[in-house]
């Protein structure tokens, strides 16, 4: 194990704010995890798993051991009439084994592609684009659990999926992941409910997608949407679209007859974030370094130099206006420390 001392850990995350570690160190076994996990123990201070930076904002120096995931290995571990399971290290890339999962034209993952990030990442804030959540195609979680020090189990119902959210982001720290198995269909249900596949599709002359084709549609919709992070610092949506009641929502209708919303259940709402942030008149608005991406209100951009606590006071501002004039609640999707 080779812990480095006092590294800058702006190239390791996507806003490409500066950050240093006390301590860091690179696994790429679970006997490096856990030695690695053991190591900050005995030594007294807390640590920090990293996969690739994307959903992650430094306001401060991290006074722990940074630890980075690399573990890799993707194997078929198991394998139906209908499905086959994969068993995935927590360090793969995650667009890269989406494209593996498509070459091999195994159905479910072709909406989330392009999404950066690793694959360990993926169960914590159950990640989701176009109408999937990667809930839909876990089958289990391994990971160590760090209080009783043992390798562990976690089956779908266990890992407590919602709505950007798991047993993982809300007890952090209690266990580590370090491979996923995904369960995949042999014969692909495609989704295209979200209208801008659709277009896309569409754009192509594309009337009988296969996996190939959905995947692709996203990914150009991404690119042309969404700012490169090695261009441009940013960690994807920084808020959570804000669940509401039916009553809210109808409020908020007759005052905002363009409001974008969708009904989750008999009585609750989702309401588009970005269309909240760009209403309350933040897109394309520029404070110093930072600023609200002008083709996704949602998305912070780190423009220059810009540092942690700047965008974190950015994104402030924006849940104190929004909350004014709406009287909704944003919440913080992306992790600060
Ligand atoms: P990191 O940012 O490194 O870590 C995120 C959190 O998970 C941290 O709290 C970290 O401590 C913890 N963590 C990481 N690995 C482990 C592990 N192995 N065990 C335990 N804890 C761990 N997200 C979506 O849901 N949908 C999208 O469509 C989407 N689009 C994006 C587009 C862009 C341009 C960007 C920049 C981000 C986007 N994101 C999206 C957010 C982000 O890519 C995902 O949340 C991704 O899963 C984060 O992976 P990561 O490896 O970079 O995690
Ligand atoms: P969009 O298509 O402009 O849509 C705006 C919002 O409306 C989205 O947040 C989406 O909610 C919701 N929406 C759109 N069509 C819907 C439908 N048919 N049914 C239910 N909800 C619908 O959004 P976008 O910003 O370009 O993002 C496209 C997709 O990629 C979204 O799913 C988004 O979550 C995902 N994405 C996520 C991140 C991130 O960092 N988390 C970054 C970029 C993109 P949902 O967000 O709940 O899907």
């Amino acid at each position: 194990m080779q812990i480095q001392e006092n590294i800058s850990l702006k190239k390791l995350n996507s806003f490409q704010c500066e950050a240093k570690a006390s301590y860091f160190v690179i696994v790429q076994t679970k006997e490096a995890l856990i030695e690695a996990i053991e190591w900050a123990n005995a030594k007294g201070i807390t640590f920090l798993i990293i996969g690739g930076g994307s959903n992650i904002l430094f306001t401060q120096d991290v006074s722990g051991l940074v630890i980075k995931m690399e573990i890799k290995g993707i194997h078929k571990s198991n394998e139906t009439s209908s499905a086959v399971f994969l068993t995935v290290g927590a360090g793969e890339n995650w667009h890269h084994f989406v494209q593996y999962t498509i070459q091999k034209s195994w159905g479910g993952l072709e909406n989330l592609s392009l999404i950066p990030g690793t694959v360990g990442a993926a169960p914590i804030q159950n990640i989701g684009a176009y109408g999937v959540e990667i809930k839909d195609c876990i089958d289990t979680v391994y990971a160590y659990e760090v209080i009783s020090k043992k390798l562990i189990e976690l089956d779908n119902a266990a890992c407590q999926f919602d709505y950007r959210n798991s047993i993982f982001k809300k007890e952090k720290n209690k266990y580590i992941i370090y491979a996923v198995q995904f369960k995949l269909q042999k014969q692909p249900h495609l989704n295209i409910s979200y209208g801008a596949i659709r277009e896309q599709l569409y754009k192509q002359h594309i009337t009988n997608p296969n996996l190939e084709n959905v995947s692709q549609a996203v990914v150009a919709i991404r690119r042309e949407k969404l700012p490169d992070p090695s261009l441009l610092g940013n960690a994807g949506s920084f808020f959570k679209n804000p669940m509401i009641t039916k009553a809210q929502y109808v409020e908020l209708l007759t005052n905002y007859p363009n409001i974008v919303a969708y009904p989750i259940s008999d009585d609750s709402y989702k309401i588009a974030a970005g269309w909240l942030i760009e209403a309350a008149g933040w897109k394309g608005k520029k404070i110093g370094p930072i600023g609200s991406y002008d083709k996704q209100a949602l998305v912070i951009v780190n423009y220059g130099n810009g540092t942690g606590k700047e965008v974190y006071n950015y994104s402030e501002s924006i849940i104190q206006s929004v909350q004014e004039k709406f009287g909704v609640q944003l919440e913080r999707e992306v992790n600060v420390y």
